[in-house]
C-alpha cells in the first residue's frame, strides 16, 4: 500500500510534534510517524519521567524536613516503587495524549511504525506488525531523537548496569548507585536516588560536578551533596567495569575505584541517526549528527532536520522551537533562526540551578567586558520561610547601557525564576527595570530585583 503526504515528520517529541502542529495550522497536509509514544522520548523516558521522580522525591524530603517548618518529626517514610511508577506513567500517558488529541484535531494523520528513507521523495513505515507502506513525500522533517551514549567499556544490562533510560525499571531504589558522570542527567539522578535513600558515589570526569555551569552554582551542589552523604569523585574519567556477586566496581583512569550495587551510566545523547536510511536520500551527516543550516534545512533541501537528531543543545524547548521553524517555514510563513544561547538550561536538583544567556565565564573567555551584580536567598524572607536559603542570584549586564545579557539563578525554584531574567534578556531589557519592577512581599523573585541594584 502506497500514500502520499505534502509533509513526512519522523518522530513525534518535541521537535516533530512542533513542526507538525505548525504546519498544519498552516494548512499543509502532514502525516506524522512514531515509533513509540507520541510526544517521544521526552515524555517517555527523558523530561517527564524524571521531573515526575524529581517532584516524588522532593515531596519525600520535604515531609521528611518538616520538623524545621514547626512539625513534629514525622514517623519513617518509604518511597512506594510501585505508586511511583503509576504516577510516572499516568502523568506521561496524560501529556502524550493531549497532544494526539491536538495533532489529530489539527488534521494531522498519525502513523505508528519505523520510517526509513528509501529516496529523495519516498519513506516506508514499518509498522509493529512487519507491515509496510510507502509513503511519498514533497517535504519532509527528521526528528528521530537522540539515545543515551554508552561508553565502550560498559554494556548495560538494564538490571545493574543501566543508561538514563533505563533507570526507570529498577523497582526499588538501589542500595548503592553509583553515577557515571555529573552532568545534568548525573546530577538530578544523584538528586533523586539519594532522597529515595539509596548510597550514591557520582565520579565527575572533571573537576567539579556541572562542569557546564557556573563554577559557584557546583560548589553549592556539591556543598548540598556532602551534607546529604552525596560522594563525589572528582577528576574520576570511568575507564572500566567488573561485576561480581552482588557488587560492581567502576575504575578510574587514576586508579581509583567506586563499588555500589548498580552503576548508572550518564554520559550524555547521541543522535539517533541509524536506520533511517540517510544515504537513500541523500541526506549529509558529520560526527554522528544530521548537518543542517539556520533554518534546519538538510544537504537536501526538502528535507529538514530538528532537535536532538542534529546534536548541539540538546533540550526539548530547543528542539520544539526548531521544530517550529521547520513547520511555519514549510507552510510559507516568515521564520526566524533559533537562537540556542537564548534558551534557559535547568538542572532540577536540590537547590535547582538554572541559567540564560551570557554567563561570567563565558564573558572572560572571549574577553568581553561585563558587570555582574548579585545577591544571596539567604536574607529573602520566603526563602527563610520554607528553611532553603541555601543558593543566589549572579546577573550579567553589558557596564555601558545596562541591558542584561545573562543571568544564574541557584536556590528554591530558579528553574521558574530564570524565566523572568530570561523574558528580560530576550527583550533586551535593562538591569534597572528589573530591580525597579513591583513584586510581590515576600516573594523569592525579590532576590532577582535584589541582584539588579
Ligand atoms: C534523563 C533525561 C532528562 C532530560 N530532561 C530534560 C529536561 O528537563 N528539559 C529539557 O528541555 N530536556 C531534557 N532532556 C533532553 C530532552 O529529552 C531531549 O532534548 C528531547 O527529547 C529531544 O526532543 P526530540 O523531539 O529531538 O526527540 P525525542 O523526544 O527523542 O523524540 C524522538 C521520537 O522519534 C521517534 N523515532 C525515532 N526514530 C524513528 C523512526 N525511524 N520512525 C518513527 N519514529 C522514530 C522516537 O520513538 C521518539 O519518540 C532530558 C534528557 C534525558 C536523557
Amino acid at each position: 500500500m502506497s500514500a502520499a503526504t505534502a509533509f513526512l515528520v519522523i518522530g513525534g517529541g518535541p521537535a516533530g510534534g512542533a513542526a507538525a502542529a505548525a504546519a498544519a495550522a498552516g494548512g499543509v497536509g502532514v502525516t506524522l510517524v512514531e515509533a513509540e509514544v507520541v510526544g517521544g522520548a521526552s515524555q517517555l523516558r527523558d523530561c517527564i519521567p524524571s521531573k515526575a521522580l524529581v517532584a516524588s522525591a522532593n515531596g519525600l524530603a520535604g515531609i521528611r524536613a518538616s520538623g524545621h517548618l514547626g512539625s513534629t518529626e514525622p514517623g519513617p517514610l518509604r518511597p512506594d516503587p510501585a505508586r511511583l511508577a503509576e504516577r510516572r506513567h499516568s502523568i506521561a500517558s496524560l501529556l502524550s495524549e493531549s497532544l494526539r488529541g491536538r495533532l489529530e484535531s489539527l488534521g494531522v494523520i498519525l502513523l505508528a511504525g519505523r520510517a526509513r528513507f528509501l529516496g529523495p521523495h519516498t519513506a516506508v513505515v514499518a509498522g509493529a506488525d512487519g507491515a509496510e507502506q510507502e509513503v511519498e513525500f514533497a517535504h519532509a522533517l527528521i526528528a528521530a531523537g537522540s539515545v543515551p551514549r554508552v561508553p565502550a567499556w560498559a554494556e548495560p544490562d538494564g538490571e545493574r548496569v543501566l543508561t538514563s533510560r533505563q533507570a526507570y525499571r529498577l523497582g526499588e531504589a538501589p542500595e548503592h548507585a553509583v553515577i557515571v558522570g555529573a552532568g545534568a542527567t548525573g546530577v538530578e539522578f544523584a538528586h533523586i536516588l539519594s532522597s529515595l535513600g539509596s548510597r550514591v558515589t557520582v565520579l565527575a570526569s572533571r573537576g567539579r560536578v556541572l562542569p557546564q555551569a557556573d563554577p559557584e552554582a557546583s560548589a553549592v551542589l556539591e556543598e548540598e551533596f556532602s551534607e546529604r552523604g552525596v560522594v563525589v569523585m572528582r577528576g574520576a574519567r570511568a575507564r572500566g567495569l567488573r561485576k561480581s556477586e552482588g557488587v560492581i566496581e567502576v575504575a578510574a583512569e587514576d586508579g581509583r575505584t567506586a563499588a555500589g550495587s548498580h552503576v548508572l551510566l550518564a554520559v550524555g545523547l547521541q543522535p539517533a541517526i541509524a536506520g533511517l536510511g540517510l544515504e537513500a536520500a541523500g541526506v549529509e551527516v558529520c560526527d554522528g549528527a544530521v548537518v543542517v543550516d539556520a533554518r534546519q534545512q538538510t544537504s537536501v533541501p526538502h528535507i529538514s532536520a530538528a532537535g536532538d537528531v542534529t546534536g548541539g543543545l540538546m533540550l526539548s524547548s530547543v528542539g520544539a522551537a526548531a521544530g517550529t521553524v521547520v513547520g511555519r517555514r514549510v507552510a510559507g510563513l516568515p521564520v526566524e533562526p533559533v537562537d540556542s544561547s537564548r534558551a534557559a538550561q535547568a538542572v532540577y536538583t536540590e537547590p535547582e540551578i538554572a541559567w540564560v544567556g551570557l554567563q561570567e565565564a563565558e564573558a572572560a573567555a572571549i574577553g568581553r567586558r561585563v558587570k555582574v551584580t548579585r545577591a544571596p536567598f539567604a536574607a529573602n524572607p520566603r526563602a527563610l520561610m520554607a528553611a532553603r536559603p541555601r543558593g543566589f542570584v549572579k546577573l550579567i549586564s553589558d557596564p555601558t547601557s545596562g541591558v542584561l545579557l545573562g543571568g544564574l539563578v541557584v536556590g528554591r525554584q530558579a528553574t521558574e525564576l530564570v524565566g523572568i531574567v530570561a523574558l528580560a534578556v530576550q527583550a533586551g531589557l535593562r538591569r534597572g527595570i528589573l530591580a525597579d519592577t513591583l513584586l510581590a512581599y515576600p516573594s523569592l523573585a525579590e532576590t532577582l530585583a535584589a541582584a539588579a541594584r
